[in-house]
């Protein structure tokens, strides 16, 4: 799911999104409500008519946005306080809170609202946030809005096993129509989450419900997590490189940015069939970066776009013709630079 945090995924229109292959986005819960406000959306006929976009729409609860504000929050038993970034206004979010907003919205799917906490606090702390996060979901179910919104439910626990199976076992329990694996891409390393979504894929070797890895979603993840059962992706990183210049390709990263690039007549990659790509040298990218031209922008990132989606369907395409672990190989080789690029902050916006 490419992410469109404000009703549009950076710089492009539905129309590039679908010739992008796009088949689902991701809106966000925290942005929209604080601006233009969940209840505006839904008097303009929801967040579909809104943003002229009819494929499906996921939203998130906002409990990872909220977990980014570090200081400007307040977490009790029953919600989350805290103070807007936008205007220092005081706002409540509580799971039957963040339920409304997503049925004002009108997404199609809903996610559960949610603790995340930074998986290397001390474990008393990540257990007390699983824990909360387990009784928000029984809340986050008991309000769910209209019966045509699926609603998912989140796995927390951090990186600590027991904690992870715990969580696993409290919320695929419950009548959620898809399980979210949440709490990684915070900053832990490869292996942790690597391990963790060993630990989740064992334990839901049995259940057939999507499973969507949160805030996930370099080239080489895709592969770490699509080997461990996960279906479902979201994140910024494809587009919020791509306005820095940084394209993926099936080389690997190539920085518009190098002065090598300016004298380069090749398409960003021979094997995209993007807009970018079809019409448009890296010479003319790089040119229209240094130029602070808008299109630049919006090149790059339908350019991004289509090809992670690309890549996707040849993972897919692999599983089924045994090409998988020569797929994988060739990416973790092209990308050997960038194993670490997703770390920390890299998804939120
Ligand atoms: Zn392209």
């Amino acid at each position: 799911m490419p992410v469109g945090t404000q009703a549009t995924v950076k710089a492009m229109t539905p129309g590039d999104l679908h010739a992008a292959g796009a088949q689902m986005i991701l809106g966000n819960t925290y942005h929209l409500n604080l601006r233009p406000t969940a209840e505006r959306i839904a008097r303009l006929g929801g967040l579909h008519r809104f943003m002229a976009w009819d494929g499906p729409i996921l939203t998130d609860s906002g409990g990872f946005q909220v977990f980014s504000l570090a200081d400007l929050r307040r977490v009790d038993d029953d919600g989350v306080t805290f103070t807007s970034h936008l205007d220092g206004s005081t706002h409540r979010l509580t799971p039957e809170r963040a339920m409304e907003i997503q049925a004002l919205l009108g997404s199609d799917i809903a996610m559960a609202f949610d603790q995340l906490v930074d998986p290397a606090l001390p474990r008393v702390q990540v257990a007390e946030a699983m824990e909360r996060t387990h009784r928000w979901a029984a809340r986050s179910l008991a309000t769910r809005g209209r019966p045509e919104q699926a609603v998912f439910g989140i796995i927390q626990g951090g990186v600590d096993t027991e904690l992870r199976l715990a969580s696993v076992s409290a919320i695929s329990a419950l009548p959620f129509d898809g399980i979210a694996v949440g709490g990684l891409s915070v900053g832990e390393s490869k292996a942790e989450m690597a391990a963790t979504l060993d630990t989740v894929a064992d334990a839901l070797a049995d259940d057939p419900r999507p499973r969507y890895l949160m805030g996930v979603g370099s080239p080489v993840d895709f592969f770490t997590a699509v080997e461990r059962g996960i279906d479902l992706f979201d994140c910024v990183l494809p587009t919020r490189v791509a306005r820095t210049g940084q394209v993926w390709t099936d080389a690997g990263r190539l920085n518009l940015r190098n002065a090598a690039v300016q004298d380069d007549s090749e398409p960003i990659d021979a094997g995209c069939a993007c807009e970018a790509c079809r019409n448009h040298s890296r010479a003319y990218l790089a040119h229209l970066f240094r130029a602070r031209e808008l299109l630049a922008y919006r090149l790059a990132t339908v350019h991004n776009v289509t090809w992670t989606l690309a890549l996707l369907r040849r993972l897919r395409g692999s599983l089924l013709d045994g090409s998988f672990t020569e797929l994988r190989a060739g990416i973790v080789q092209a990308f050997r630079r960038d194993v670490d690029v997703s770390g920390a902050d890299a998804c939120d916006e």
